[in-house]
């Protein structure tokens, strides 16, 4: 045998050929939008539960920095967001990566501006009921104004700030303010959230004079609704069926991390190209999140 084949069979180990999503299988906007993408990926990632067989773009060593640094964003925010003081932050960067500090002072000079007296909710995670099973929603910050609006803050570490209109059909974007629609009350004392006090935020260090706002309204909670629902329902299908086709378009499997399993290439696409909306982010964040406790609705 050859190394080519042994290579082969290392990556392909033998899978199931019948599926079923567990009763406490939650809903996201990242196992949502791979569904989307790829109902392969669905499959391998949240079902056969594979993980990271292939390098997601090169070079691996700058990779892995944007992704440090991504999560070290986020922290850096979150200490912020909670209270510590800029000076105490600043010196804690004096020996970080350069590209850090200059996010840093990016999110300093152009963080969306908040009323005062805003309550700041960051890193809350909420979920609803959803054909059977949960959706569920993790926010790097909740802003609740005093004037009653509902911001819903997300800081992105990519290298570039994609398209306001491929954002606009993120997952992302309809899903966070449809959960926060259903399962806000508690941060409305007690009280039904009128979808259009709520806003999707966008912030970019990459890009901090340019935030992209998604306005809500009772319109778009009613389409999210339908659309979610149905999307549910196809993948409750596909499981059930076992149909879990490769997406069409070998260009979206440039940066995904399950090349290897489809044969669509063993090496990352380069990191220059990465195009923000076709990828699983460089944002290592999320893998903070197991330490928050959920809150449920
Ligand atoms: S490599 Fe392509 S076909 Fe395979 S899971 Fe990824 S996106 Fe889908």
């Amino acid at each position: 045998m050859d190394s080519s084949s042994a290579q082969k069979i290392v990556n392909k180990p033998l899978l199931p050929t019948s599926y079923s999503l567990l009763p406490t299988f939650q809903f996201s906007q990242s196992s949502l939008q791979d569904f989307e993408t790829c109902p392969r990926r669905f499959k391998l990632r949240y079902l056969d539960r594979l993980r990271w067989p292939a390098v997601e773009s090169e070079p691996v060593r700058e990779a892995e920095r944007l992704a440090q640094l991504g999560t070290d964003f986020h922290r850096l925010v979150q200490q912020h967001v909670a209270g510590l003081a800029e000076e105490i932050l600043n010196q804690n960067l004096a020996e970080s990566d350069p590209s850090l500090r200059i996010w840093w002072q990016s999110y300093l000079q152009y963080r969306p501006t908040l009323a005062a007296g805003t309550r700041l909710y960051p890193e809350t995670v909420l979920s609803v009921p959803l054909r059977g099973y949960r959706l569920m929603a993790r926010f790097d910050l909740l802003a609740v104004q005093p004037d009653g609006r509902f911001l819903i803050i997300d800081w992105k570490t990519s290298l570039h700030k994609p398209e306001r209109d491929n954002l606009a059909r993120r997952m992302q974007t309809r899903v966070y303010p449809y959960v926060l629609a259903l399962a806000g009350t508690a941060f409305n004392n007690g009280q039904p959230l009128d979808p259009a006090a709520i806003e999707m935020i966008y912030w970019y260090p990459a890009s901090p004079d340019q935030p992209e706002h998604f306005p809500y309204s009772a319109q778009l909670r009613q389409r999210d609704e339908e659309f979610l629902s149905n999307l549910t329902e196809q993948i409750k299908h596909a499981v059930q069926t076992a149909t879990f086709p490769l997406v069409e378009d070998k260009k979206t499997c440039t940066y995904c991390i399950y090349r290897s399993y489809c044969d669509r290439g063993q090496t990352g696409g380069p990191l220059a190209e990465l195009a923000d909306e076709t990828v699983t982010e460089l944002d290592l964040s999320s893998l903070d999140w197991d330490q928050i406790a959920e809150i449920q609705f």
